[in-house]
């Protein structure tokens, strides 16, 4: 029987590395549906090649023109068309792969038609971790990390109640060997140079401040239900080990292989089950040589331990941390501010903020988007930084 599958956000570097590991396990996999933002043309192709039931797009006016196109496909449109897709009932497993806040709503409403979820959109727990998993369980569906580092720690954890900490590793990013002089006049050509990923360009950009790894402390604190002191952070350029846990006894579990998505997207897309998939290229110690690990440098990159400190204060200091900063991230995507002012402008908005305790999914909605209004009012006032 094949796995019944949506891919939303098929049209982005992890949904199309996501399509490369279904054409090489073609025989396992069905794709009901897929989902693209703006991208008419990549969507149009892969609606040839995958045939799907139904395709969501982010605007009304491109749904029209794939519907003249694609007249046997049911096109669906915005916030809607993808929940509209997690309430399909054939569907058995879907793959969150938008970037950001799109992710949340899409996530919650799969768990309520009890969905299966493969997810790499770190946002929807960094900003409703503790709701999503709770939700998870009573409906008894499976989160099952993309990201490579929580994929990792998932295949580490074997047994966990006699977990030390779990060891996130970090690449470092484009600036990890930068002077604090060099980063400060980063440009957006350098901060999304990434040395070991090929990503969407906000993941690149969070790689870059480690903001990213910020998220991904948070995002680990839910999935694997661990206390923030409990989780240290590593760099380890070479990026071949993607996490490990220890143990009381002083064992250490780790993961290892070459630095390739392809490897964690197929590992939640086909588990419990392992496949030969398309990565044929194993990873080889001899050839590998030297790898080193390095603490993360807090003062050039102190988005970390805000991330850190946002997890630790709980309520929605998490929501206002990841709505500050991608905004702040879209606004130098937008070359608006310097690379440095997207850590400024966060810390600036988070130190301002009050926090709800014990919120809603609503309240989180609510805050959201306050928070999100706040930051490019703040962006506007003041210029350049
Ligand atoms: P991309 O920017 O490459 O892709 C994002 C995808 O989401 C695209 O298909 C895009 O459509 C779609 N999209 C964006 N905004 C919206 C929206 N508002 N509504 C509907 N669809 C939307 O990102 P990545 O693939 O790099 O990352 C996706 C998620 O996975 C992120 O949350 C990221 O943190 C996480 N992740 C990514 C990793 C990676 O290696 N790339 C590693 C670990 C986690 P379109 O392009 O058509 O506009
Ligand atoms: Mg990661």
């Amino acid at each position: 029987m094949k796995k019944k599958i949506a891919i939303l956000g098929s049209t982005g570097s992890i949904g199309t590395q996501a399509l490369e590991v279904i054409d090489k396990l073609n025989s396992d996999f069905e794709i009901i549906a897929l989902s693209a933002g703006s991208n008419v043309n990549l969507i149009a192709k892969q609606a040839e090649k995958y045939k799907p039931q139904i395709i969501s797009i982010s605007t009304k006016f491109d749904a029209e023109i794939l519907q003249k196109r694609f007249p046997q496909i049911k096109i669906l449109y915005g916030e809607e068309g993808l929940l509209e897709i997690c309430q399909n009932k054939d569907i058995e497993l879907i793959l969150v792969a938008v970037s950001g806040k799109a992710g949340l709503k899409p996530t919650i409403e799969a768990i309520r038609n009890r969905k299966d979820i493969a997810l790499a959109n770190k946002e929807t727990l960094v900003m409703a971790g503790e709701i999503v998993m709770k939700l998870a369980k009573e409906y008894n569906v499976k989160i099952l990390p993309v990201d490579s580092e929580h994929s990792a720690i998932f295949q580490c954890l074997s047994d966990r109640k006699d977990v030390n900490h779990i060891i996130i590793t970090s690449s470092g990013g484009p600036f990890r060997t930068a002077t604090r002089e060099e980063i400060e006049n980063a440009d957006l050509k350098s901060a999304l140079s990434h040395p070991r990923w090929n990503m969407g360009k906000k993941i690149t950009v969070d790689s870059a401040t480690l903001m990213n790894k910020g998220l991904e402390v948070i995002e680990a604190h839910h999935l694997f239900n661990i206390s923030y002191e409990n989780i240290k952070v590593v760099v380890h350029p070479q990026s071949y080990i993607h996490s490990a846990v220890e143990y009381k006894d002083g064992s250490i579990i780790a993961q290892i292989g070459i630095p390739s998505m392809h490897i964690p997207i197929q590992y939640a897309l086909t588990y419990p089950e392992r496949k030969e998939g398309i990565e044929t290229e194993s990873f080889d110690f001899i050839k590998a040589g030297k790898l080193e690990f390095f603490e993360p440098d807090h003062e050039k990159f102190p988005a970390l331990k805000l991330a850190f400190e946002a997890g630790k204060r709980g309520g929605t200091f998490s929501v206002c941390l990841n709505a500050a900063n991608e905004e702040a991230v879209f606004a130098f995507l937008e070359k608006q501010i310097k690379f440095t002012d997207i850590y400024k402008i966060t810390k600036n908005i988070f130190d301002s903020y009050k926090s709800i305790d014990n919120p809603t999914i609503n309240n989180i909605i609510e805050e959201d988007e306050k928070i999100r209004i706040m930051t490019k009012e703040y962006i506007k006032s003041k210029g350049n930084l």
